[in-house]
């Protein structure tokens, strides 16, 4: 069979774009450099972060599968391209912390780096115009966007991901302090999609506690490519 190959240009988010193919049910995602923060306000071009990305979450996706994870991915395409199922998004990040950081303290005044013991769960609405309220389960069922069973299997799933990564994190020197998932149906299966990058989770390194993912990007730090690439070749990434 052919590689499939992109048709046209379906929709372009901060650090992805999603192209069709000439199978309706699979979708090109091409990892670019683009790198942004603060709801897209600050964007810069990172060389071989596309790359980095694309590579670490095909490796992440496949970890899960063989966990007994349903994602969307389908195959590696090229260095910057994945090819996945396409889905029906469902409009809601789910994020699990198991240090309190970032957005959290800032809500609740709580200590920056406190250990979460059981780990927390939030959902926000993807909007950035409204910059991602968090939003609750009563929320997502009088609005529709999704229903009782898609909350609790987004709930569960979100968890068993972090025992899952944080698992395999922590065997290479790193801790999983928090991240977020997006959902989304294939013939009314619920499906891992988006992305898992250090675009959107925070490791820190297990002893320094050095941030090795999107923050030194949103916090002037530096390194940004290199730490994600130290990550990926810490976790065994293969081509990084
Ligand atoms: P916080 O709510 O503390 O800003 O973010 C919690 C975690 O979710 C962090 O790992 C952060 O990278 C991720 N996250 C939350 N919202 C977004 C988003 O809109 N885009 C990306 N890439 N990551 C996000």
């Amino acid at each position: 069979m052919q590689p499939l190959s992109r048709l046209e240009k379906l929709y372009e988010g901060k650090a992805k774009s999603v192209y069709t193919t000439a199978d309706p049910e699979r979708l090109i995602l091409h990892f670019r450099n683009d790198t942004s923060a603060f709801d897209g306000l600050r964007i810069e071009q990172l060389a071989r972060k596309g790359r980095v990305n694309n590579l670490f979450n095909d490796f992440i996706m496949r970890k899960l599968e063989e966990q007994g994870v349903a994602t969307q991915r389908v195959a590696l395409l090229s260095d910057e391209e994945s090819v996945v199922k396409r889905l029906e998004m469902i409009p809601i990040e789910c994020v699990v912390r198991n240090i309190a950081t970032g957005s959290l303290v800032k809500r609740l005044g709580v200590t920056d780096g406190m250990d979460l013991i059981p780990p927390t769960f939030e959902f926000f609405l993807k909007n950035d115009a409204l910059h991602d309220p968090m939003v609750n389960d009563y929320h997502i069922r009088s609005f529709g966007w999704a229903s009782d069973s898609e909350i609790a299997a987004m709930k569960e799933t979100s968890l068993r991901i972090n025992t899952i990564l944080s698992k395999r994190f922590k065997e290479a020197g790193m801790l999983l302090v928090d991240y977020k998932l997006e959902f989304g149906r294939f013939h009314g299966e619920l499906l891992l999609g988006d992305e898992f990058s250090p675009d959107g989770c925070r490791l820190w390194d297990i002893d320094t506690r050095k941030k090795l993912d999107k923050d030194r990007f949103r916090q002037g730090l530096g390194g940004v490519v290199e730490a994600y690439e130290e990550v990926a070749h810490r976790l065994g990434v293969p081509n990084i």
